[in-house]
């Protein structure tokens, strides 16, 4: 595939920053960013809306009809799902593990990575999830791998919902955060994991621009080492 820019694809568990550094770094190179979660998201409001139990025996297929005339797109960092901005409403952590689960599904999934492609195909683009290095952009010129302590990521997640006035203990975004990562690591399709060619950022001890400052001097040395080798 010949894109005209880079695909930038961070990957990595909940809380591991990948947000904060996606989108910092989109714009300090001027490429679009986008939450694959985001979209994930949508898929699982719209399915609560209408009522759909994750753990009906024809969810699948209830899914696949859902999807067949729902539309999900970005209007800048705005996520919209057929027309209505949802970027607040996908921030609930009930919506979170519902999108977690719903994600598992293949008929999910594959509309998604169709979706992903599209949005990136032309390059210019950091897209941050779970699966952009191994599974939608297994060919990113530029894949990163963030991960940080299991604790750390809890307590950055608590700080985060409770900003955002969403009553909830330590111990609960501990245990949610511990569920969703055996979930994500676990499922049969795309799990989550570390692509074999992608660069890992342990944040445990790094704030958000020490997380950019890495990834932009990996991406400065890879630019130069390719320019290196066109020339040589
Ligand atoms: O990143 P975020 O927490 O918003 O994602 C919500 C959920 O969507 C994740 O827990 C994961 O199950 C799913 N997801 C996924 N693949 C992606 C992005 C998100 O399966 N590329």
């Amino acid at each position: 595939m010949s894109r005209e820019q880079p695909v930038i694809a961070i990957d990595g568990p909940v809380s591991s920053g990948k947000s904060t550094a996606a989108r910092a770094l989109a714009r300090a190179l001027g490429f679009v960013y986008l939450s694959t979660g985001a979209m994930y998201r949508a898929v699982a409001i719209k399915a609560r809306a209408a009522g759909i139990d994750p753990d009906s025996p024809d969810l699948a297929a209830r899914l696949g009809t859902m999807l067949d005339s729902t539309r999900i797109e970005f209007s800048g960092e705005r996520i919209m799902l057929d027309g209505r901005d949802v970027s607040r409403e996908i921030g609930e952590p009930a919506i979170g593990d519902l999108a977690s689960q719903l994600s598992t599904l293949g008929v999910v999934r594959a509309r998604m990575r169709d979706l992903q492609r599209a949005l990136g195909e032309r390059g210019g683009v950091v897209m941050e999830g779970r699966d952009i290095g191994t599974a939608v952009f297994p060919d990113a010129e530029f894949k990163f791998f963030l991960d940080a302590d299991v604790n750390v990521r809890a307590r950055r997640r608590y700080a985060e919902l409770a900003a955002k006035g969403v009553k909830t203990t330590f111990g609960e975004v501990l245990e949610q955060l511990r569920e969703r990562d055996i979930r994500d690591q676990g499922r049969a399709l795309a799990p989550l994991r570390r692509a074999d060619d992608a660069v890992l950022v342990d944040s445990t001890d790094l704030d958000a621009d020490q997380v950019v400052d890495a990834m932009k001097k990996r991406i400065l040395a890879a630019s130069n080492a390719r320019k290196g080798l066109k020339r040589g």
